[in-house]
């Protein structure tokens, strides 16, 4: 088995569900008492959001390397990076550490061809909506044209990603916002959701929705167990 290096803290309540899922997949896949073999790292995520909402990428990106180089160093296989809009740096962190990092973008698109779906709706950090990083990738290498929600829609679910579910808060009336912004999109011709931002799924899962909705920390999870276990 690979062993995989979690960046992680982004927040912790997500990065729990990534040790809680690779574990549990390993289990899944070799039975018995196997589980699955990993480095952590997890940041502060006070320092990490200031860095955000300053915008303050390069100092971001410097600490992510950092990191990557220390799980290269204390014996990772592969990185993981446990966050959508960290991915931000992702070519960064791997043309320094020159280690496979396993992309949450690929995963996502990969799940999405899946359920042949090509325009989903991306709910995520208003970094992930609004740049091009992400929406880029799934466009360029997956041919993937994603839509995200008008600029009040996406205040709103930055709003509740920040302030609620990376604080462990879940609440019945911040999701009923959030299906009212998928309701909104409606009219753009969607085929599909992804939850683009690792902790959604805290809030709202496939039931609430008649099309396919893709959790891009289950897809990364899975991605991650096909790289450790092949
Ligand atoms: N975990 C979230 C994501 O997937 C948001 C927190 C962060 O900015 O890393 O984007």
């Amino acid at each position: 088995m690979k062993t995989l290096g979690l960046i992680g803290g982004m927040s912790w309540e997500s990065t729990a569900l990534y040790y809680r899922g690779l574990n549990e997949g390993v289990r899944d896949r070799l039975g018995g008492l196997n589980s699955a073999e990993l480095l952590m790292w997890s940041f502060n995520f006070e320092e990490i959001e200031a860095l955000q909402a300053a915008e303050s990428w390069d100092e971001a990106t410097e600490r992510m390397v950092e990191v990557a180089h220390r799980l290269k160093n204390a014996g990772a296989d592969g990185l993981v990076i446990c966050t959508n809009t960290m991915h931000k740096m992702a070519a960064d962190i791997t043309e320094a550490v020159q280690i496979p990092l396993i992309h949450i973008a690929d995963a996502t698109a990969n799940a999405l061809a899946k359920a042949q779906c090509s325009r989903p709706l991306l709910l995520a950090t208003r970094y992930t909506m609004e740049q091009d990083f992400y929406k880029g990738r799934l466009a360029d290498n997956h041919g993937l044209e994603a839509v995200v929600p008008g600029k009040s829609g996406r205040h709103t679910v930055q709003q509740i990603i920040y302030e609620e579910l990376c604080q462990g808060i879940v609440e019945a009336h911040s999701k009923a916002m959030m299906l009212e912004i998928v309701e909104d999109c409606r009219n753009e011709n969607i085929d599909s959701i992804i939850f683009g931002c690792t902790e959604i799924g805290m809030l709202v899962a496939q039931s609430d929705f008649d099309v396919p909705a893709i959790d891009s920390t289950a897809a990364h999870i899975n991605a991650a167990l096909d790289f450790a276990l092949s």
